[in-house]
């Protein structure tokens, strides 16, 4: 049987847990994973004039321009493996481009479903940004204090043994990301409150509780 296409927003400020909370979320209700940050960087990385000046805006913590990530998600929405839905992560992060999906969902005779808002307190935020780290080779995320591998320097999902951190996880770069978050970010979750799109879910507590409030607002705990 076919299942009902399913398109969601979770958004929330950075180090919220959006990322995790998508990919959970992801292979729980077979949706696709568009996380506009991890487009960013792939592109960052590429040896080119855009990728260099894109890589130094992403680790100043800068927004990249509303026309390109609008272009670069609707051109993604397209694609075949969004058939069944997706849901976006760290996007929309800005009052335009909360407005241009409207626009180019209705262009598509699409319709969002759900926005979901993980809520974390600041003092929080930063201790969970400085403290993380993911598998170089199959991306699994790690914490310093909260989440370590079950062996020290070993991958639990895949064995690998080495690690990195984000370039933009440093504490000027997350006070710049958090400072446009408050300005940029935060006027589109009252866009999408009067839209009547809007869950708050509390993401302090730990990774599988706040994926079951998730799943539980998207009704997908009654599932099999
Ligand atoms: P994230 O992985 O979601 O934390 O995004 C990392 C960085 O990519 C952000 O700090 C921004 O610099 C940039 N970025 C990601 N998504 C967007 C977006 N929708 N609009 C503008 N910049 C973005």
């Amino acid at each position: 049987m076919e299942q009902k296409p399913l398109r969601i927003v979770l958004t929330g400020a950075p180090g919220c847990g959006k990322g995790t909370q998508a990919r959970i979320l992801s292979a729980r209700a077979n949706i696709c994973h568009l996380s506009t940050g991890e487009m960013l960087r792939a592109e960052a990385a590429k040896d080119t004039p855009f990728g260099r000046s894109l890589k130094d805006s992403l680790e100043r913590g800068e927004f990249a321009t509303d026309e390109m990530i609008v272009d670069m998600v609707s051109r993604r929405i397209d694609e075949p493996d969004c058939r069944n839905g997706f849901i976006l992560d760290g996007f929309p992060r800005t009052l335009p481009q909360a407005e241009s999906l409207e626009t180019i969902l209705k262009q598509k005779k699409l319709q969002l479903d759900c926005v979901i808002e993980i809520q974390v307190p600041d003092e929080i935020i930063m201790d969970r940004i400085l403290g993380r780290y993911s598998c170089a080779k199959c991306g699994e995320g790690y914490h310093d204090k909260n989440i370590k591998p079950k062996v020290y320097g070993v991958c639990d999902k895949c064995g690998g043994t080495e690690f990195i951190k984000r370039a933009d996880d440093n504490r000027q770069t997350v006070k710049n990301r958090l400072v446009n978050y408050r300005q940029l970010t935060y006027p589109t979750i009252s866009y999408f409150e009067k839209l009547g799109l809007l869950h708050c879910v509390d993401g302090t507590g730990s990774i599988e509780n706040t994926a079951n409030k998730i799943a539980e607002i998207l009704g997908l705990n009654e599932e099999k």
